[in-house]
């Protein structure tokens, strides 16, 4: 499906539909009819006009699986239309390709604005490792808008936020924030693993960039590291000077400029041609098969996850050994009618709670937990629990981890797929040991 013909088609069809067919047809050589692992680093010129077509980007083929491969391009594909993007880019992980979007839009010296409400493993990276390069990330309390108003500066290139935030139960204001963004002229990038496009499309929203950690929901079942970049085609890079990456000819691209070349697509080919050829993070052909086989039960599984995290939210909140549940879908949440209004089909599985007995009691807790697995990860068939300040948050200063909603007497969960009675029957008894 990859000529504009069939691309019209496939966007009439609902998102189900999509879930298990953008991006895939049965193989033209073999006739298989799921997606082939092309487990191949490289491909065959027709002659040496081909490769050099290729090479200088005028045809689009295959060339090396650093840069392109079918396995992935399908995935790629896939969410790119389940997003209601333009077109997108894999990484090998969600952090990946949190490198090659912010790659692909600074230069040393430039400054972007980041909501505090992040996954733990984001504020190192942005915060810290970034700012090696000469990008400096300004954190702000994304949770009122204004903020990022109050905090826009002129070297300011992007705002980058997490629409429903990791550890949990916040939700930010993703259309003001978009309005925000535009009025400056700068692309709002959101991290969307929290809702995944089934339960949010923040593009719909203004959203400029989305970005996955695939290793997450889109995957599902806890087997497959992944990212993916997801540009919505409709940001104008030449609206004023700030963009010169993709508005100037690339000298690691023989002079290219990708906007010009490249139009509605041209960030997507920049992070590719550019951050993902010269860095080489490309997701391996068995993980994106893994992923894409998840996404086609992605409707299925997130009706489930929300269902279930909504009778375990509401069971917590009623044990006398929780202090408070943080969850969306909780009408005592103040994120309740920002949630009514962006997640209509639920507020995700993953949330947080707070133990009276603060930071002892968590990890006696988290040790007392046998169906539940204690590790770092969410998005599984499988429930999960951690505490984040012994684990996930622990690198961080005691208000950078308070700011993002992980202080000492703080849980997360990620609530899987099973009888959701069994997994409130063993929180019960591990919030009683
Ligand atoms: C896990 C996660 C990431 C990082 O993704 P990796 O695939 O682990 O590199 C980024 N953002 C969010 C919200 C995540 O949950």
């Amino acid at each position: 499906m990859t000529e504009d013909h069939d691309d019209r088609q496939m966007n009439e069809f609902g998102f189900e539909t999509r879930s298990i067919h953008a991006g895939a047809a049965p193989d033209p050589a073999t006739g298989a009819r799921n997606t082939p692992i092309y487990q191949t680093t490289s491909y065959v010129f027709d002659d040496v006009d081909h490769a050099a077509s290729l090479f200088n980007l005028q045809t689009f083929g295959f060339i090396y699986s650093r840069l392109t491969n079918p396995t992935v391009a399908v995935l790629e594909e896939r969410v790119a239309s389940l997003e209601g993007g333009r077109a997108a880019c894999a990484a090998g992980s969600g952090h990946a390709a949190q490198f090659l979007a912010f790659f692909s839009l600074l230069s040393p010296g430039d400054e972007f604005l980041v909501s505090k409400n992040l996954y733990g493993g984001s504020i190192t990276q942005l915060g810290v490792s970034f700012k090696r390069l000469g990008w400096n990330a300004i954190f702000v309390d994304g949770t009122d808008p204004e903020n990022f108003r109050r905090a826009m500066t002129p070297g300011c290139k992007a705002i980058f936020l997490e629409p429903l935030a990791n550890p949990g139960g916040v939700v930010i204001d993703v259309e003001t924030v978009a309005a925000i963004a535009h009025e400056a002229g700068i692309p709002l990038i959101c991290d969307n693993t929290m809702a995944t496009p089934y339960l949010w499309q923040p593009i719909q929203w203004g959203a400029d960039i989305v970005i996955h950690s695939t290793t997450k929901f889109l995957s599902g079942h806890g087997t497959s590291m992944g990212g993916v970049v997801v540009e919505s085609g409709k940001f104008d890079w030449n609206q004023n000077d700030k963009f010169p990456t993709m508005t100037q000819p690339d000298p690691a691209y023989h002079g290219l400029t990708f906007y010009e070349t490249f139009g509605d697509f041209g960030f997507t080919m920049k992070a590719r041609a550019v951050a993902l050829r010269d860095f080489g993070p490309a997701m391996a052909p068995m993980n994106a098969f893994m992923t894409i086989t998840g996404i086609e039960t992605l409707p299925l599984r997130m009706d489930r996850h929300v269902a279930n995290a909504q009778k375990v939210a509401e069971f917590l909140e009623d044990h006398p050994a929780v202090d408070w549940v943080s969850y969306a879908g909780l009408s005592s949440s103040p994120y309740r009618d920002l949630a009514e209004k962006y997640l209509p089909k639920g507020a995700g599985s993953v949330f947080t709670f707070g133990l009276k007995g603060g930071f002892d009691a968590g990890v006696r807790f988290v040790e007392a937990c046998q169906l539940l697995s204690h590790l770092a990860n969410v998005g599984d068939t499988r429930s999960l629990i951690l505490h984040p300040a012994s684990t996930t948050h622990r690198q961080l200063t005691d208000d950078q981890r308070e700011a993002a909603g992980a202080g000492p007497e703080v849980m997360r969960i990620s609530v899987g797929l099973e009888t959701a009675d069994d997994i409130i029957r063993d929180l019960d008894q591990a919030l009683c040991a």
